[in-house]
């Protein structure tokens, strides 16, 4: 584990632009990946015919590896540069990229938006931008990709830096909060060295863009919140529920609540990366014992917090949400699944109480009838079960979801307010 403060980071931008390769490109260049591994996959590719495949494929394997559910030992996707402690918050190869961008395991605090410099901005690219700014995140820096295939052409560059600005303004992203680097993933141009092929760009490579990223502020002064995301029996200390502080500090001694299972008890030990430990903070998985909890007392989906700040089980909630895809329309009693922290319940949409300016966030209906893909709107929703789940103005990394329903991901929000 390192000292330096830790930075979640996400990559994001339209499928094929170059996300894996550049994930791939930055864990080598950073010697978090093994030379011979490297080297073996780049074997691997030659075999099938894909020379020059071996940074995507590193990606690749990762993903496969969280799709086994392995999920606690994240140390692959991690790197540090001189300042910052990197973890990779999602692994862009994953089919359910956008639902974890929602949901994720823990949220990201910057993202890395790659648009390919031959195709510029497409959907997903619009699409991702739109979640990294409903979900908060803080900086962009934006590599325009594949610079390679545009022959290192400046106002090539110049064109799509242009377009993402726009894209940036229209869904109100302070575009000082972004950087634009020319880079080519596949062959090492401006990731982390400065490439001479790109003689008329003076900026700093994507390595010192992201070195160069603001502190983020570490939510410990939020109350503990820590979604579980697995209980396990571990014979010798009993029932370990497992799971990633996303706020506050779980410590052994402390009197912690289960929310909605409801229950409570004394923190016995806490373990990370197979070490007993005195105490977790935002950003660690852990798994953990807590006196007198048995294995069928609590499950995924439940919050552990302080016995005295337990959290949020909501009767109903308020939320803003964004629909992202629909066949048809939306109205009220419409009762898909949501998807929040580690939790997925079928909930219904009670009431569609605004319509709202996508844009400006202004109202633009009351109470309308119905709403559909690409409108915002403020909804009340009931769960059909007991939902732990906290307003985004208090606890950011528990306020938002997923909406999921036909096997797609159709809308994305965050809790504004919560009934009990
Ligand atoms: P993702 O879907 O965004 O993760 O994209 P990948 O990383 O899988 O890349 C898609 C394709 O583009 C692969 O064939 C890569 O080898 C290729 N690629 C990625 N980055 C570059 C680049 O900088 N230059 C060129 N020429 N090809 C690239």
């Amino acid at each position: 584990m390192s000292d330096k403060p830790h930075q979640n980071l996400a990559v994001i931008g339209h499928v094929d632009h170059g996300k894996s390769t550049m994930v791939g490109r930055l864990l080598f260049e950073t010697g978090s990946v093994p030379e011979h591994v490297i080297e073996q996959y780049r074997e691997e590719a030659e075999e099938k015919g894909k020379g020059g495949f071996e940074f995507a494929y590193v990606m690749d394997n990762l993903a496969e590896e969280r799709e086994r559910g392995v999920t606690i030992d994240i140390a692959h996707q991690e790197f540090d540069t001189d300042n910052y402690y990197f973890t990779i918050v999602d692994c862009p190869g994953h089919r359910d990229f956008v639902k974890n961008m929602i949901t994720g395991a823990s949220q990201a605090d910057n993202a890395v938006l790659v648009v390919a410099a031959d195709d510029g901005v497409a959907p997903q690219t619009q699409e991702h931008v739109f979640l990294a700014r409903t979900l908060g995140i803080g900086e962009l820096i934006v590599a325009v990709n594949k610079m390679d295939l545009v022959d290192y052409d400046e106002d090539k560059y110049r064109g799509v830096v242009d377009d993402v600005k726009k894209l940036l303004q229209q869904v109100r992203f302070s575009t000082d909060d972004a950087s634009f680097i020319p880079t080519s993933a596949f062959e090492g141009d401006n990731v982390s060295e400065k490439s001479d092929n790109t003689p008329w760009y003076d900026g700093p490579t994507l390595l010192e863009a992201l070195n160069n990223l603001p502190e983020p502020s570490e939510p410990t002064d939020a109350p503990l919140r820590l979604p579980i995301q697995d209980v396990y029996t571990i014979s010798g200390i009993g029932t370990v529920p497992v799971g990633r502080v996303e706020t506050g500090i779980l410590e052994t001694g402390a009197n912690v609540s289960f929310q909605p299972s409801d229950v409570s008890g004394e923190v016995k030990t806490v373990e990370m990366h197979h070490e007993e430990v005195p105490e977790a903070r935002p950003g660690d998985n852990v798994g953990f014992n807590v006196r007198g909890i048995g294995k069928d007392d609590i499950r995924r989906g439940d919050v552990c917090g302080p016995a005295e700040d337990p959290p949020k089980v909501a009767e109903t909630f308020q939320a803003q949400i964004v629909v992202m895809q629909h066949p048809s329309v939306i109205t009220a009693g419409y009762t898909p699944v949501f998807h929040a922290h580690t939790a997925q319940v079928a909930c219904t949409i009670e009431s569609i109480d605004k319509k709202l300016d996508p844009a400006s966030g202004e109202v633009a209906e009351e109470n309308p009838d119905f709403i559909q893909a690409g409108d915002a709107a403020v909804v009340t929703v009931r769960p059909q079960k007991p939902l732990s789940i906290e307003p985004s103005s208090e606890i950011p990394e528990l306020g938002s979801f997923a909406v999921r329903d036909m096997g797609q991901t159709i809308a994305a929000g965050k809790v504004l307010s919560v009934q009990e």
